[in-house]
């Protein structure tokens, strides 16, 4: 479904990817895990087409991408900051993209939104601006608008972590009911706990590289990488 082969990519002379492989089937949920600098960012960064690679493939249902932009609008992102527009309501932040890049008309956008919003549990606060809005509720609004797109995989970089703790929650509750809905997902998090719970398959960037790959529970219970061991170790 998403299918990443032989990935690489530099930043002038540093390499930060080095051959990655990786393949997301479609309603999967996978958690890339890694220590800061191994390269988690800069896979989902080149999977949403938001920067150009050195060489290599990604696939998404059965299209290559010839260039980064053939990914744009089949890849939702949700970042760590949220990023919606101060002067806008939830609302109208949600419908935006549905009016300006889909070409929706205003009530028909106006609907989905409201929808999506109520899907992650906002739907009382479709009328606040972000400044209104507890961290958690901007960060679903930002969550809403991705998903409203109808995009083919849902990509989370560190969703929670500018979140305060008791915030974290409630995101994480949003994110996993599209997990049960049959979202295909590919998310970065350092809440291992969660990604016990949630994800189908872990997998683990050492330097640019992936060095462990498999179902959640044999690789957490049985981890084979060295570095993946420490890394959980560290953890705990
Ligand atoms: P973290 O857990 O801290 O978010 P990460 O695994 O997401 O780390 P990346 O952000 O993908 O790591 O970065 C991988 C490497 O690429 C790092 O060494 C980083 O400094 C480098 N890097 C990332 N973006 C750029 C850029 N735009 N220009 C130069 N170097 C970059
Ligand atoms: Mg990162």
């Amino acid at each position: 479904f998403l299918s990443v082969r032989n990935l690489s990519k530099s930043f002038g002379i540093v390499k930060v990817l080095n051959d990655v492989s990786l393949d997301v089937h479609k309603g999967e949920v996978v958690v890339l895990l890694g220590r800061s600098g191994s390269g988690k960012s800069t896979v989902l960064r080149c999977i949403a087409g938001l920067e150009p690679i050195d060489g290599g493939d990604i696939t998404l249902q059965g299209m290559t991408a010839r260039k980064p932009s053939d990914l744009h609008g089949r890849v939702g992102f949700v970042f760590q900051q949220f990023n919606l527009f101060p002067h806008l309501t939830a609302l109208e932040n949600v419908a935006l993209g549905l009016k300006w890049v889909k070409k929706m008309e205003r009530s028909a956008a106006r609907k989905l939104a409201e929808a999506a919003l109520g899907d992650v549990g906002l739907g009382e606060h479709l009328n606040k601006k972000p400044a209104n809005l507890s961290g958690g509720q901007q960060q679903r609004v930002a969550i809403a608008r991705s998903v409203v797109m109808e995009p083919q995989v849902m990509l989370f970089d560190e969703a929670t972590s500018a979140l305060d703790r008791e915030l974290v929650a409630e995101v994480l509750v949003a994110i996993r009911r599209l997990a049960e809905q049959g979202m295909t997902m590919l998310l970065v998090t350092h809440e291992l706990h969660f990604a016990e719970k949630v994800a189908d398959r872990i997998i683990f960037m050492h330097q640019g590289e992936i060095v462990e790959n498999g179902p959640t529970d044999q690789v957490l219970s049985n981890p084979a990488n060295p570095n993946f061991r420490k890394f959980l170790g560290a953890l705990k």
